[in-house]
């Protein structure tokens, strides 16, 4: 895996930390726990998708683009990251947002990263639920095409083979820091949504022979959907890093026992599983992401489905300013009980 013959605009803060959870490990009694510190990217609260947004930026700028389409949620933790992206390298940002959930609070509408969408300048569209979303970007790219402008589409998650190019090289980081640190590591695990950080991961691992299982916790899609979304991206990535059919569909595993009521609703283990890593671990999770990912963590260790597993590494994917756009999920005072 060769990176340097990508198109690239470096603004991430790499290596991100890969530190031990202590004391949630001593309270959970299972493996010991490591977390990946990919919330801390540096880029406006950091996260998951500016390691994809590096290289799409990058072959962006290499298209001349002057405006930048991309969708998500209305909470889109991918819509904030490729606003700062844009407002960075001084281009127009124009996003498109969905109203997935259906909520009217005006936290959730109008807070967290809606607020710095507005900060970094982009212009918000928002449209209803089950809208064609991959439509409603290329109504945009024409009209801009129209006013004589040069549109780059970003795809929902930046998760296509261009951006799932940042995955494969945190998993080229992540090996180089447990061969240093003399670290053995058991499984990988984090939440899977548009697929893009999984199919990334996937193709890393595996060619770079690492032998480490990867398992996503799913936030939205079924299963069955969800591992086919990733297996699909991931030989389209692998293809792209020259090392085709280097994963197998075995290798590509989703539990999707969390998602709860569905996407962008936060459960009870949700819920449960953010205030653990704020009063345990100080480290902030996000209600619609990384909440569901840790929630996977805790009831599989809690399960002892890692029993006999030296280290568990949990990769952190971000997200935390959706937080302040679920500010009321928060309200109740609520006792926390670790027994295992
Ligand atoms: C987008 C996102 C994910 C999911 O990553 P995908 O590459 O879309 O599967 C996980 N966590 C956070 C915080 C995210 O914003």
């Amino acid at each position: 895996m060769h990176f340097a013959r990508f198109e690239r605009v470096r603004l991430a803060h790499l290596p991100t930390p890969l530190e031990p959870m202590d004391r949630l490990s001593d309270a959970l009694g299972g493996p010991r726990l490591w977390i990946k510190r990919d919330d801390c990217t540096g880029v406006s609260t950091g996260g998951n998708k500016t390691r994809k947004l590096e290289f799409l930026m990058g072959e962006a700028l290499a298209r001349k683009a002057d405006v930048v389409i991309t969708q998500g949620a209305t909470q889109s933790n991918h819509v904030r990251q490729t606003a700062a992206f844009c407002a960075r390298l001084g281009v127009e940002c124009h996003a498109i947002l969905e109203d997935r959930t259906g909520s009217n609070d005006p936290d959730y509408r109008l807070n967290g990263n809606v607020l710095l969408d507005g900060l970094h300048g982009a212009t918000i569209e928002h449209v209803p639920a089950d809208t064609d979303m991959g439509a409603a970007c290329e109504t945009a790219a024409e009209e801009f095409r129209a006013q004589g402008k040069t549109p780059y589409i970003i795809p929902g998650g930046g998760s296509n083979p261009v951006g799932a190019l940042g995955y494969a090289n945190c998993a080229l980081e992540l090996v180089n820091q447990a061969n240093e640190m003399g670290l053995k590591i058991a499984r990988v695990l984090h939440a899977t949504g548009s697929a893009g950080t999984q199919a990334g991961l996937v193709t890393g691992l595996r060619a770079l022979n690492s032998g480490i299982p990867l398992l996503g916790i799913g936030v939205r899609a079924p299963k069955e959907k969800q591992e086919a979304n990733v297996f699909a991206l991931a030989q389209a990535t692998a293809e792209k890093l020259g090392c085709p059919g280097v994963v197998s569909r075995d290798d590509v595993v989703a539990n999707t026992d969390y998602v709860g009521e569905g996407y962008g609703i936060p459960n009870a283990g949700t819920i449960e599983a953010i205030e653990i890593f704020a009063r345990y671990e100080a480290i902030l999770l996000d209600p619609v992401y990384s909440g569901k990912g840790a929630a996977g963590l805790i009831d599989l260790v809690r399960k002892g489905t890692f029993d006999g597993a030296e280290n568990i590494v949990f990769l952190h994917t971000g997200g935390s300013a959706g937080l302040f756009g679920y500010r009321s999920t928060f309200d109740a005072p609520r006792e926390l009980s670790l027994a295992t």
